[in-house]
């Protein structure tokens, strides 16, 4: 998709810390962390958010979840870790690119 910043990310036209890669998904630092630990994760097909989600492309997400699951477990999470999609401009959703925020590292406390 031309224009989206992720995209770019992914094929290398914008500089990134890549923090994990395969065939369908990318996962890199966020360039303003929130908490010690802070990654996005984003399919490589390009979908603008989480209410695009559709029969065609949830299997991805189930894949992006499965390679959350792991990362944790070897990135040592043992304390816990969060998952976040913002999707649209009430959830203050900036990079129309479908991603998944994985929080980790500090106290996270509630979430409203
Ligand atoms: P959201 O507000 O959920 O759309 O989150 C977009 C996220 O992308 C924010 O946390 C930004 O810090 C992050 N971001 C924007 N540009 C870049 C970039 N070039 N590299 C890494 N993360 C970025
Ligand atoms: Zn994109």
């Amino acid at each position: 998709m031309e224009n989206c910043i992720f995209c770019k990310i992914m094929n290398g036209e914008i500089p990134t810390t890549k923090v994990y890669e395969d065939e369908l998904c990318f996962a890199f630092l966020d360039i303003e962390p929130l908490a010690p630990t802070h990654f996005l994760v984003i399919p490589r097909k390009h979908i603008a958010s989480a209410a695009e989600i559709d029969g065609d492309t949830a299997a991805v997400v189930g894949h992006i979840y499965e390679v959350i699951a792991k990362l944790a477990k070897e990135m040592g999470f043992s304390e816990g870790f969060r998952v976040v999609t913002n999707c649209g401009a009430d959830a203050g959703q900036t990079v129309h690119h479908l991603h998944f925020h994985v929080l980790a590292g500090k106290q996270l406390g509630s979430f409203n």
